[in-house]
């Protein structure tokens, strides 16, 4: 056991005056006399306190203890705040690690460490995540697959004990069974209680005499285990579906965990998709935007008949009403956006030309009177200005 700083026994500062440690001193001594304290303890509390007075009332002692601490330098811990604790038992970095579970608890990090240094109760086992590439059709109506996932499962041999069939795993013996050790230090302050995950068997309260020869003792193999899912229609990239209990099996009979199916969408070379609603362009020809028409358009319903009004401008939208995707949670369905593009022919016959120089002829008054020349007219004011 390491021993206690001296300034610690007598509840002093490391400036106290020698006034103060005479009345520190007092106080203690009278408390833990063995004639009026009856405590198993208190002799040796005692015995303690007097050796503590005894150097720090030296004005010599007490400055070679200021100096040097204790005598033996493997006796003492660094002394105040880590004295307190006992350490026999550890050595090198397991003991490090045991030190920050004791004063902080489990972080996520001992989390990704798994099971190994956890205690021995029921535990949820991990999640798992399976990404799943859906085309744009897929996504839009859903579908029902069978996927293959890799997890651990019980072992079948031993059926999840570890132990080789015909043995059976006992309780292990330095900590029989309860997965923690305790040690207990006793001080004027109190009793300091040290719990710790158990070195021997790692917190899992259990000793395997025989291993399985399958699992080699865990109790778990890896498996590719197939899994029929679901997908509902309106599904999006990046969005995800939870199948509740096929994740790995849980810890000393805790609930398994869950399955995350993370869904990625390949695109479509022609539809865009926004929420439940889809886009898509469609070209026009000068013809038909300026005399109006009738044309089908592609929809992921099946080809849907769509009015041009004559005189439509190139970056006209039109919509189709519930043509889009269903909602993913069952609220209505989308709509399809249908963006005209009105393409400038560039190889003309020369007939068409002839007929397109008629056309502008004939027609270039009303062309020049409307907002194209008014447009043309402030371009105009516009370089004046400038020059
Ligand atoms: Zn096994
Ligand atoms: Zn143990």
């Amino acid at each position: 056991m390491a021993k206690r700083d001296y300034y610690e026994i007598l509840g002093v500062s490391k400036n106290a005056t020698k006034d103060e440690i005479k009345k520190a001193y007092r106080k203690l001594s009278k408390q833990y006399h063995p004639d009026i304290n009856k405590a198993p303890d208190a002799a040796e509390k005692f015995k303690e306190i007097k050796e503590a007075y005894e150097v720090l009332s030296d004005d010599e002692k007490r400055a070679r203890y200021d100096q040097f601490g204790h005598v033996d330098p493997n006796e003492t811990f660094g002394g105040g705040f880590q004295g307190g604790f006992d350490f026999g038992g550890f050595s090198g970095f397991g003991g490090f690690e045991d030190i920050f579970e004791t004063f902080f608890g489990a972080g996520p990090r001992r989390r990704a460490s798994g099971p190994r240094r956890r205690a021995s109760g029921p535990r949820k086992g991990a999640d798992l995540e399976y990404m799943m590439t859906l085309t744009f059709e897929e996504a839009a109506f859903g579908k029902e697959t069978e996927i293959e996932v890799p997890r651990e499962e019980e072992c079948d041999t031993c059926r999840g004990s570890g132990a080789k069939p015909g043995t059976s795993p006992q309780s292990c013996p330095h900590c029989h069974g309860s997965g923690q050790v305790t040690s207990e230090q006793a001080t004027p302050f109190g009793r300091i209680v040290n719990r710790r995950t158990c070195p021997v068997c790692a917190g899992t309260g259990r000793y395997i005499p025989e291993k399985c020869p399958t699992c080699g003792g865990t109790g778990r193999v890896k498996r590719r285990k197939k899994i029929h899912v679901k997908i509902p229609a309106g599904v999006d990239d990046g969005q995800q579906l939870r199948v509740a209990g096929q994740g790995e099996p849980g810890i000393n009979g805790g609930p398994p965990g869950d399955l995350y199916i993370v869904f990625h969408v390949e695109p479509h070379e022609f539809f865009k998709r926004d929420g439940d609603d889809i886009y898509c362009e469609v070209p026009l020809s000068f013809a038909q935007a300026a005399l109006g028409d009738e044309m089908e358009v592609p929809t992921l319903h099946g080809p849907v008949k769509l009015k041009i009004p004559a005189g439509t401008q190139t970056g006209t939208r039109f919509r189709l009403k519930g043509k889009g995707v269903p909602n993913v949670r069952g609220y209505g369905q989308g709509d399809q956006h249908v963006i005209v593009r009105v393409v400038t022919p560039t190889r003309l016959t020369e007939k068409q030309k002839q007929l397109l120089r008629e056309f502008d002829r004939l027609g270039g008054e009303t062309m020049h009177d409307g907002p194209h020349t008014r447009f043309f007219e402030k371009v105009k004011k516009a370089f004046k200005g400038e020059a």
